[in-house]
């Protein structure tokens, strides 16, 4: 049992008194709340700039693209907020005379805890749903990151008022104080040995979650694949924020005679992109968040070589950059550390095939993966992967792209993650779907 602050209690109780205001609050006061929002990121996007920089040596696009994602999910809401909210008229009932409606409302006060790979995009995103549906929130911005949660505590102090959104800063003890409180949901963007804690915690209360995970994304390249656009577009991928990120490409199948070609192009683009005469280019590159995280993937390199695997290039370390060289390694052996977790680096593990069901069959017995890619120019061949995996999502022809689509809901299934957001699906996931019968 945690001790709970002062601070924490008071704030619960004033939101669970103000929750009720909030559930019953129009489509226009919710949005004026999240145009005082945007307003505020707006008037702070050049210090968003400089925090990321500092806390992962991210560059000026990669951070105000962050910024963007967060206006485009504020945006939909100004658009079809209100058409969100309507009752939906059910099928006819049962009961002469009577009428039946679906209402969509807000589940109260909503725990948020963000992760520190895109530390301002993931807690104001979800942030933006949670006031759509008119919940409270209270927000714990990750302490990995420490100018970016320093910001967004600042912007969220400014824009609003403790009983609607309050803000708190600091670590796992934090985390595991906010957990003990019976939340009407949680909403929760990390790892899955997290995501397990924070499900167990909520089960105490019954509090229901949704949990954006991670996990090893598989790619399956086709004998019809464009060989050199997939390879160029997995390495890109792969090693974007230097590999930490949950909808990167992880473990390539690709046929067996395509394999050195494949390799070689992955290469090539490594070199364009992440190297300058030669040399890594830390800036192009991006860092290992912390030590910790350096160490981690250093020792699943480190041990992958040992048991046997081969590291085709990169393999390289910089401790005092936190940069690890874009990797690519075959014959990774099943024992390998790295096969039993979510890299979350820049390496690329490589398996051949002969035929296409022996990479079906490996992504079957793995954990359901976050994303799936395949890279084909068979329609059939994309049908028959989707009817026999199961992932959070897929993009054909592509990496990460989904995530992008207003349109489609985003979210993992089982070891990657539980419910889904963005847009409309981002307002359902924070509402309870209320069945209401009038007689
Ligand atoms: P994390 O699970 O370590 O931390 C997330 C949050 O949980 C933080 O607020 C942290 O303070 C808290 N926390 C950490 N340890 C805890 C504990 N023992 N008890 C209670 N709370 C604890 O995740 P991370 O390292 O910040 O992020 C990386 C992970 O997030 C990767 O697995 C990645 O795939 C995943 N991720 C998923 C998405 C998605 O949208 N699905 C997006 C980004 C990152």
């Amino acid at each position: 049992m945690n001790k709970v602050s002062e601070r924490v209690q008071s704030v619960f109780k004033t939101q669970s008194q103000h929750k009720w205001v909030n559930k019953a609050s129009t489509a226009e006061q919710r949005l004026a709340k999240l145009q005082k929002m945007k307003d505020a990121i707006q008037a702070r996007e050049d210090d968003v700039v400089k925090a990321m920089h500092l806390d992962l040596r991210r560059d000026e696009e990669g951070a105000r693209g962050e910024v963007t994602s967060i206006y485009g999910e504020i945006d939909h809401a100004f658009a079809d907020l209100a058409q969100w909210m309507e009752p939906v008229e059910a099928d006819p009932t049962p009961f002469i005379g009577s009428k039946a409606r679906i209402m969509p409302e807000a589940r109260g006060i909503v725990l948020l805890f963000s992760p520190w790979n895109y530390p301002f995009a993931l807690l104001f995103q979800p942030l933006a749903s949670i006031i759509a549906a008119g919940n409270c929130a209270m927000v714990k911005p990750n302490e990995l990151a420490p100018n970016i949660s320093k910001l967004a505590a600042e912007i969220i102090n400014d824009v609003f008022d403790e009983k609607d959104v309050a803000v708190f800063e600091g670590g796992v003890d934090l985390a595991n104080e906010l957990l003990e409180l019976p939340m009407d949901h949680i909403f929760f963007t990390g790892s899955p040995a997290v995501g397990k804690i924070v499900m167990g915690a909520a089960a105490k209360n019954l509090t229901s979650v949704t949990l954006e995970l991670g996990g090893k994304n598989p790619v399956i390249i086709d004998r019809t694949a464009d060989l050199a656009d997939a390879a160029g577009k997995i390495a890109a991928f792969r090693n974007l924020n230097n590999g930490q990120v949950c909808l990167c490409p992880e473990n390539i199948w690709v046929p067996e005679e395509m394999a050195q070609d494949f390799i070689a192009a992955a290469q090539g683009t490594f070199q364009a992109l992440f190297y300058k005469d030669g040399a890594l280019n830390p800036d192009a590159n991006g860092k290992m968040i912390d030590e910790r995280n350096f160490q981690r993937v250093k020792n699943y390199i480190d041990d992958a070589r040992e048991k046997g695997a081969n590291i085709v290039c990169g393999g390289d370390t910089d401790s005092d950059l936190l940069s690890i060289h874009p990797t690519i390694m075959t014959d990774v052996p099943a024992n390998a550390i790295i096969m039993g977790e979510e890299t979350f680096g820049p390496i690329l593990n490589i398996f051949t095939y002969k035929d296409a069901d022996e990479a079906i069959t490996s992504i079957q017995q793995q954990s359901k993966p976050l994303a799936l890619y395949v890279f084909t120019t068979d329609d059939d061949f994309v049908e028959s992967v989707l009817a026999k995996t199961s992932s959070g999502g897929v993009t054909v022809n592509n990496c990460l792209l989904h995530v992008a689509v207003p349109g489609l809901p985003f979210g993992g299934v089982n070891g990657s993650g539980i419910g889904a957001y963005h847009g409309k699906f981002g307002f359902q996931e924070l509402s309870h779907q209320r069945s209401v019968l009038a007689m």
